[in-house]
């Protein structure tokens, strides 16, 4: 297929456009940089480097037969203090990009969505119907922008597919994780074990876990971007299907810095601090419905393996 992927530069977007490129697809990634890195933009991809807003319509007036978007503000905090980068760079770009799609009969969509929709939830694991009330702007804007998709696929005939990723962890080869503002739990305790940071702090010691800490469900990147070649098969005119994807165990954060600590053996001084605004204690993913009607199983769901990918992808960065 001929594909276009927003934000390919960027973590999750360069580890499926790699993907799609290693199983034969024609693949253009657009992205603006604002936080992608061109050199993560796969060998064989052609790539843009444009607003996704202004370029999609011409580009898809090229002729494609789906786009993957990945391309999007993802910090949750920034969401709370800067909500307009949120509102106008994902929902207003996803519009933009939707209404393209419709002009040009574009017929696929494969769109990142996230766990971060559901909000706090009163049932783990975490099934699709489970009601959604985003604790945050970030979860609010990917929430509209499948409202959106769900009323473009009934109107238009689009065939769609949201996936509600978990926490994303692991790298795939030289495809991995490097955020100029990092807030995420592993790359942040691997920073530690490098020594370009001092400790790592964990926020909360009080939630009503096992162990006192919030407890997360890690995915990784490889098993999520086969997640994505499987939806794109699987996406069927009219509709707009939702997967949640994760691997529907949790990890503590505890048994994350000690995870990190066992695969680097580096002792990663740790305390706490307190506990980070909008963090729901428990977020599990029930990944059955991708395993039912996607045929997903993710094959490396041991919290080692998802640490060491992340590692050896720093330490070469390093
Ligand atoms: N976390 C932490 N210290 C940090 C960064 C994250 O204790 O420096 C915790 C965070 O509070 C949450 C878990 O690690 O309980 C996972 O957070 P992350 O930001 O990686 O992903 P999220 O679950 O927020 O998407």
């Amino acid at each position: 297929m001929k594909l276009l992927v927003t934000g390919g530069a960027g973590y999750v977007g360069s580890v499926c456009a790699a993907r799609l490129v290693e199983t034969g697809h024609d693949v253009v990634v657009v992205d603006d940089l604002t936080t992608g890195h061109a050199d993560a933009v796969p060998e064989g991809a052609r790539f843009v480097e444009a607003d996704i807003a202004e370029a999609a319509a011409p580009l898809l007036a090229e002729g494609f037969d789906g786009v993957l978007h990945f391309a999007a503000k993802s910090l949750v905090g920034e969401s709370m203090v800067d909500p307009s980068k949120y509102w106008s760079g994902n929902v207003l770009t996803s519009l933009r990009l939707l209404d393209a799609m419709r002009d040009t009969g574009t017929p696929r969509l494969v769109f990142s969505s996230t766990a971060a929709t559901y909000g706090e939830p009163e049932v783990v694991p975490i099934v699709e119907t489970a009601p959604t009330r985003p604790t945050n702007t970030y979860g609010a804007s990917k929430l509209a922008i499948d409202h959106a998709i769900t009323s473009y696929a009934k109107a238009h005939g689009l065939a769609a597919v949201s996936l509600r990723y978990f926490n994303v962890a692991g790298a795939y080869g030289r495809f991995g994780e490097r955020h100029t503002t990092e807030t995420h739990l592993i790359p942040i305790v691997l920073q530690v074990a490098l020594g370009t940071r001092d400790k790592i702090s964990i926020y909360g010691e009080d939630y009503p876990t096992a162990d006192g800490t919030c407890v997360r469900d890690y995915i990784h990147v490889a098993d999520l971007a086969e997640a994505h070649l499987l939806a794109l098969e699987h996406a069927a005119k009219g509709e707009h299907q939702i997967y949640n994807l994760g691997t529907g165990t949790g990890f503590s954060n505890r048994e994350v810095v000690q995870a990190c600590r066992e695969v680097t053996g580096h002792e990663i001084p740790a305390d706490f601090a307190p506990r980070r605004a909008g963090d729901p204690a428990v977020l599990v993913a029930s990944a059955e419905a991708a395993t039912e009607h996607l045929g997903w199983t993710p094959e490396r769901t041991d919290l080692r393996t998802i640490v060491a990918d992340a590692w050896e992808f720093t330490r070469s960065r390093a």
